[in-house]
């Protein structure tokens, strides 16, 4: 049995956006919640560093994620657009891509841009002062400690980043482990039994295809649920709750996944299973809703409702909105010449 303080001990692995905002959580119902993180993190404001090699991208934060970090952490976005973020109209602000054309002016949502550096740097200083929560930057996880007797995870094994064996490793043992080390090619669902005092989330656990900006909001809405299931809890508690709230923190990312599943499908290139009768549907509708879209404020609003997680795609599929969508179906779902000619020609430059 393990053994451990009163109030118990946390380690979340990856101090990127999703371990952030999860060590800020367990920080409410553990007395040390360690953050592990092989980077040095930066010190003197937003910077490039080689753990997060995608914030070499744009990044677009939808409102369903902004909201959640901004009733997380008061303040923030004001934070945010003071370090140079802007919040966006999408689709007007934006070229939007619909089947045929790019969106108009359409209602939507909101959309903050900013770099990801600023958006981790911002996250990062609100979330460190909560003294509870102590940063070991330059170390790196190495795996996962067992508990005797098959009884779940007892910590994890950790060295400082750059040593080229195990010499200098040690064991951090812990009540609860969260693993938020972002995209890595580690299959967790293959784990015929969830073990006791273990969870993983953000990219660690489940990664989209980034066009659909989803990710951060994901992350979000992962630690939303996170707080949930441990408020009320003791860390014993949340020890044995592990199993249930991984598969909760892993539902909040089934949207996210279905837009991106159901986008790729559309692609006769993509690879794997054929999809069954409710997508192949889902997959003529929506051209014919995406073209409405561009023409229906309604459509255009529930739409960006679905894209931004505001709202679940079975809301596209409510009878005012599917009644919409035939009145619309007579209008073009693919443009009447081919954008990108297969020799990389545009159409007009064919001779
Ligand atoms: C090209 C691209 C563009 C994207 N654009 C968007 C966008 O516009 N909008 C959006 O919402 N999302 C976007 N994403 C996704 C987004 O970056 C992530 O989903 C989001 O940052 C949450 O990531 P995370 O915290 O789970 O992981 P990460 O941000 O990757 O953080 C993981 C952390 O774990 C650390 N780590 C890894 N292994 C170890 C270890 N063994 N020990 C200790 N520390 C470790 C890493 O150094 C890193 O700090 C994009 C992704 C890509 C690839």
């Amino acid at each position: 049995m393990i053994r451990s303080s009163a109030d118990g001990h946390a380690v979340v692995v990856g101090a990127g956006l999703a371990g952030l905002l999860s060590a800020q959580v367990l920080a409410r119902r553990f007395a040390r919640v360690t953050l592990v993180e092989r980077d040095r993190l930066p010190q003197s404001g937003p910077a490039f560093r080689p753990g997060v090699p995608q914030s070499r991208h744009v990044h677009l934060l939808w409102s369903r994620g902004l909201d959640l970090i901004e009733s997380q952490l008061p303040g923030i976005t004001d934070d945010l657009l003071a370090g140079g973020a802007r919040l966006l109209r999408a689709p007007t602000d934006l070229h939007w891509p619909s089947p045929v054309d790019w969106f108009g002016p359409m209602p939507g949502t909101t959309l903050l841009a900013g770099s990801r550096e600023l958006i981790e740097w911002t996250v990062r200083q609100q979330v460190l002062r909560e003294k509870r929560i102590e940063p070991r930057t330059g170390t790196e996880a190495i795996g996962l400690l067992a508990a005797p007797g098959d009884a779940g995870v007892r910590g994890i094994g950790v060295r400082p980043r750059g040593t080229p064996n195990d010499d200098r490793a040690e064991q951090l043992t812990a009540d609860f482990v969260l693993d938020a080390s972002g995209r890595t090619w580690r299959h967790y669902e293959r784990l015929r039994r969830w073990p006791d005092g273990f969870v993983v989330l953000g990219d660690a656990s489940c990664r989209f295809n980034p066009v659909y900006g989803h990710g951060m909001t994901v992350a979000a809405l992962a630690a939303h649920s996170l707080a949930q299931e441990t408020e009320g809890r003791d860390h014993h508690g949340i020890r044995r709750a592990a199993r249930r709230i991984q598969r909760r923190t892993a539902a909040s990312a089934s949207t996210a996944l279905g837009i991106a599943l159901g986008g790729d499908l559309r692609s006769p290139d993509t690879e794997g299973p054929q999809p069954g009768r409710f997508a192949t549907v889902l997959q003529r509708y929506m051209p014919h809703l995406l073209a409405g879209a561009n023409k229906d404020p309604v459509l255009s609003h529930a739409l960006f409702d679905v894209l931004s997680l505001n709202a679940t795609p079975s809301t596209l599929f409510a009878p005012s909105t599917v009644i919409r969508v035939l009145g619309k179906w007579r209008l073009p779902t693919a443009p009447a010449t081919e954008p990108y000619p297969p020799n990389g020609h545009s159409a007009r430059a064919q001779p």
